[in-house]
């Protein structure tokens, strides 16, 4: 990234610097030509995909096929795919918006989402101009499906454990594969598998295997929870004879594309938990609407609007982070040469920078959808537990989004460890700031100090508070435990759920303050107060755990005091004008 980049715009610079409101994308700004897409992969969705939800969800294969190649030539595969190689080589808000639309249906999104995400962006990322040629038009029109197969029976989370070996032939002309793979997401379907193994037993490598290569045996479906309809298989590798022209990237690097392909894939799982939240709160209001309990439409009982109004809330939340973060990528991008040698490295460059925002997005999305499906759920009261409505599909479809793309332990303890990183290397002065911050901190009178003025007044000044108290936090856990921070697990989630709150108050604050739409508005005001306590108790968690005595005593009290300025705002009134809103329109409000 050129050295000019303003603090804000770096990744993890949210943290550090004030983001002015015009600087931040957001969804009222998408083009004409972003919500035409948009509109293609609806329309694609409601008339090609939900109506055949049965069939898809009793594992026909030929059908979700050909719904992929129907997607395929609607140009939906191939969005991200250059255009030299078939593809259309979209903006990445174009790209979140498809991914959006496709999760109105979760088997369906899985199997899309793992085609054109880990299915085929490694041979775009890292391919051979060979290797391109051959596969991604292919991938891009559905006559190729793809797949990627990192985990093992023992190793998931480990992944760097792998077991799968790749060892050369005598005639130097193929890598032969002998392991297992576990989990596979369209294993059933797909054609192409790029496929990890150690050659030598030590060097990590990426490969692409085709289906019919001698060899290799799937598994049998797994009976899973939720997702039903896409295809999870194991496979088996015996002597599997792979071209070494099949080698992606190169020799011993093969983790850097396993993980960082995985990036891409955690900011798409945010924004699909986005599409299918407003599916579940468009079902669930029109439910609540039309039945009726005491003689009235249960929409019209406070506890079911205030139901509606956190739905509402963290869905508005998500996707204002998810878009913030699809501006910013798209600005890192634009001006790259599509087809200079140097694009895609570039291009991968960009998406690398922003990785403590795609870890943010992948758990702060998986469980604002757990949570409105749960309500989701709740609304149908028994009939939402059985199969004739969709909320128990939602409900089992939503729970695999916290387990894959890394699990949310892994990608909490990733925020604060990436967030290190970045700043070890020089790219965001996270060390002194966080270092001069806690010094001030302790001095602070935060009820003398001037507010911030125009609107969002006491927002603005609680965003300032909260990264004061997420850096000093840092600023005590570094210096207590140095190095081995890295094994205090506790300490690092929490610091992720402040840094996370960090991102959401800041990003509904500017979106906000750049629409003045009055609803917004009553979200932020809710939304910051709410997070502000959350933030309070997540520090009383784990101070008294990295401080004692006068010390801890000192640290606690400057907490009290910089969440103390704050009057909570009415917040039942503002949650029934939410879910007012939310139950007029019978969808998401915005
Ligand atoms: C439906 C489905 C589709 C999938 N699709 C694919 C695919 O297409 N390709 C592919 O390669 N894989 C795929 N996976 C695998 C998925 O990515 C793994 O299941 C996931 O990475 C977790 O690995 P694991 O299941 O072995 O759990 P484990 O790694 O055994 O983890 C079990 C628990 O321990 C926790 N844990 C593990 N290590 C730590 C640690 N160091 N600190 C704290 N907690 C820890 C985890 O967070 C988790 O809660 C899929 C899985 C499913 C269920």
């Amino acid at each position: 990234m050129a050295q000019e980049t303003p603090l804000y715009k770096k990744g993890g610079g949210f943290l550090l610097a004030e983001t002015p409101a015009g600087e931040m994308f957001t969804p009222e700004e998408f083009s004409e030509e972003q919500r035409m897409f948009a509109q293609a992969a609806d329309e694609f969705m409601e008339k090609e995909v939900l109506p055949h939800n049965d069939r898809i969800e009793q594992q026909d294969f030929d059908l979700l096929r050909d719904l992929m190649k129907k997607a395929g030539a609607l140009g939906l595969l191939a969005v991200d795919i250059p255009e030299k190689y078939g593809g259309l080589g979209l903006d990445k808000v174009s790209s979140m918006l498809i991914a959006e639309r496709m999760a109105k249906q979760g088997s369906f999104s899985v199997t899309w989402g793992a085609h054109t995400g880990i299915g085929t962006l490694p041979i775009v990322f890292f391919g051979t101009e060979e290797q391109r040629q051959k596969y991604l038009s292919g991938l891009a029109s559905a006559e190729i499906i793809g797949a990627y197969a990192l985990t093992e029976p023992g190793a998931g989370t480990d992944a760097m454990n792998i077991k799968t070996r790749a060892v050369l032939s005598d005639d130097g002309k193929y890598y032969i594969l002998n392991g297992n793979k576990q989990f596979i997401t369209n294993a059933a379907i797909a054609d192409l598998f790029t496929v990890f193994a150690k050659v030598d037993g030590e060097k990590f490598t990426a490969f692409l295997v085709e289906r019919d290569t001698p060899g290799l045996e799937l598994g049998a479906e797994e009976k899973k929870l939720g997702i039903k309809g896409s295809s999870t298989r194991s496979l088996t590798f015996t002597n599997v004879r792979v071209p070494v022209e099949n080698v992606v990237g190169e020799i011993g690097k093969g983790h850097h594309i396993a993980f960082g392909i995985l990036n891409i894939g955690r900011y798409k799982l945010g924004v699909g938990a986005v599409g299918a939240a407003k599916e579940a709160l468009k079902v669930a209001v029109n439910y609540a609407k039309e039945r009726v309990q005491f003689g009235r439409p249960i929409a019209d009982f406070g506890l079911i609007q205030e139901k509606l109004a956190h739905m509402a809330t963290r869905i508005f939340v998500t996707e204002t982070m998810a878009y913030r973060l699809a501006g910013l990528l798209d600005e890192a991008m634009a001006g790259l040469d599509p087809n200079a040698p140097d694009y895609t490295q570039k291009s991968w460059n960009a998406v690398a920078e922003y990785a403590v925002e795609c870890s943010v997005l992948k758990v702060y999305g998986s469980e604002m959808l757990d949570y409105v499906v749960d309500e989701t759920m709740q609304i149908f009261g028994g009939y939402g537990y059985t199969q004739e409505y969709p909320a128990e599909r939602y409900y089992r479809d939503s729970r695999i989004n916290r387990i894959f793309e890394g699990t949310n332990e892994i990608n909490r303890i990733l925020i604060p460890g990436m967030l290190m990183r970045r700043a070890l290397k020089g790219q965001i002065p996270l060390i002194p700031m966080a270092a001069k911050t806690a010094k001030e901190t302790l001095t602070l009178m935060p009820t003398m100090m001037p507010r911030p003025e125009g609107p969002f007044s006491n927002e603005k000044f609680a965003l300032g508070m909260a990264k004061r108290i997420a850096l000093t936090l840092a600023a005590v856990a570094a210096d207590k435990f140095k190095e081995n921070i890295r094994n205090e697990q506790e300490v690092l989630a929490g610091l992720a759920d402040i840094v996370t709150e960090v991102y959401a108050i800041e990003s509904i604050l500017l979106r906000a303050l750049k629409s003045g739409d009055a609803l917004m508005a009553s979200i932020v005001e809710m939304y910051t107060y709410e997070a502000m306590k959350r933030i309070e108790l997540r520090a009383y968690e784990i101070l008294p755990y990295m401080s004692e005595g006068d010390e801890l005593r000192t640290l606690i009290s400057t907490v009290r005091k910089l969440v103390r300025p704050f009057t909570p705002p009415n917040l039942i009134q503002k949650r029934r004008e939410i879910a007012r809103k939310v139950i007029d329109l019978g969808r998401y409000p915005f």
